[in-house]
């Protein structure tokens, strides 16, 4: 079997994550996990500047994992997506490793993958930075790990039991480890094909535009491509002017309904500048994709807000929220389940592209209480544009 056919095949089997084995993720205050996924899981946190990018990669923590994903452990680490990819869908393992079988496709570097996934001797292809918490929205998915303002304005509020771990204990940036990563980051810039930054806000993050400019001057950004996830509040010119600089530039736009209803699921998002930026991401000649979290609160929304993706020619890209469980779409009651297959059929197009996979998994899902849902909501409301209900009258009558 030649590397091309060897590789394809790893990136299709069920047991190979290329996160596991060829991105650097770092969370917010500098430690070490697996993927993004690592929020809410007991895997225990490295810091950065305590075990190498290697060392970690050989370590009784990843090789727990990836033995956890070859048996197909539900209960796992990987559960997430092990659960996605049983029910038929696409999951964050299964997209990823798409993205790197197209990248090999265009690039034909299929020999270096197979040395680097063998041997681990060089610095990841991707990083993946959640470098500090600084961002300035209030989403309702979000907790204080990647939000100073969920920090400051959860604190002061009575959430319900199920929602204090919102509040998670302060992972402020933590000089060393960030430094450090930096450091691993310029010491491993040759072999760099991809960097993502997330949140917090990474266009609030000083060290997030320091490493991207230090990449511009020491001539290696035009090898890189950059991915940067964005509430899109705010695109200042610095940004937009990086991207000429680099391979390939994407702005991924979190974005969770249209008009009003996003900005009280990702207050203070104000629709008109959000489009507004979108429109500056375009014009400075990046790649711009929309980006769901699917809840109880948005999911009979998400019609209108394919349909306007469509228009604006966006691709469009989303992915289930698991925690807390509470707001999940586990939360919907038969009514609403009931509402959302009635209103999904007036949109056949939608139905026949994400729909239906959306009411199977919706579908799917055991009846989860829905009160503490019902409680943060209202909890929330004071602080928000107006109550709940009149943005999402699939919940009026229930939030009161
Ligand atoms: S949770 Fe998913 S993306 Fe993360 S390591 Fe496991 S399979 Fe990969």
């Amino acid at each position: 079997m030649n590397s091309r056919e060897q590789v394809s095949q790893l990136l299709n089997s069920s047991k190979f994550c290329s996160y596991l084995e060829i991105t650097g993720t770092v969370y917010p205050g500098g430690t070490r996990v697996p993927c993004c996924k690592a929020s809410g899981s007991d895997i225990g946190s490295i810091p950065v500047s305590s075990i190498s990018y290697q060392q970690y990669q050989h370590s009784d923590v990843i090789d727990s994992i990836r033995n956890d994903l070859a048996q197909r452990n539900s209960q796992s680490y990987c559960r997430a997506c092990i659960a996605a990819e049983n029910q038929g869908l696409a999951s964050d393992r299964t997209n990823n490793n798409q993205n790197w079988l197209r990248y090999l496709d265009q690039t034909d570097q299929w020999n270096e993958f197979v040395q680097l996934v063998n041997t681990k001797q060089q610095g990841p292809w991707h990083w993946m930075l959640f470098l500090d918490n600084t961002c300035q929205a209030r989403c309702v998915m979000c907790d204080s790990s990647f939000s100073t303002a969920i920090e400051q304005e959860y604190k002061k509020l009575n959430l319900p039991a199920s929602f204090m771990t919102k509040i998670q204990p302060q992972k402020q940036a933590d000089a060393t480890e960030i430094q450090q990563t930096l450091e691993d980051i310029k010491s491993s810039a040759h072999n760099i094909k991809m960097i993502q930054l997330l949140g917090g806000e990474p266009t609030l993050q000083k060290p997030c535009y320091d490493i991207l400019q230090w990449l511009i001057e020491n001539k290696h950004s035009e090898n890189i491509a950059i991915k940067i996830n964005t509430n899109g509040i705010n695109l200042s010119q610095n940004w937009l002017s990086m991207a000429q600089y680099f391979k390939s530039w994407q702005w991924t736009f979190s974005i969770d309904a249209t008009g009003d209803l996003n900005t009280w699921i990702r207050y203070p998002t104000r629709w008109d500048t959000l489009t507004e930026n979108i429109n500056k991401a375009r014009a400075s000649g990046s790649t711009v994709i929309a980006k769901t979290t699917i809840h109880a609160m948005n999911v009979h929304f998400l019609p209108e807000l394919w349909s306007w993706a469509q228009q604006q020619n966006l691709y469009w890209m989303y992915h289930f929220v698991e925690d807390p469980q509470d707001i999940s779409v586990s939360v919907l009651t038969p009514a609403q389940r009931k509402q959302l297959i009635e209103k999904y059929n007036q949109y056949p197009e939608f139905v026949l592209s994400h729909g239906a996979d959306i009411i199977k998994f919706v579908s799917s899902m055991p009846d989860r209480d829905p009160e503490p849902l019902l409680n943060f909501i209202q909890t929330l409301t004071p602080h928000r544009p107006g109550p709940f209900d009149q943005v999402n009258p699939y919940f009026t009558g229930l939030n009161k």
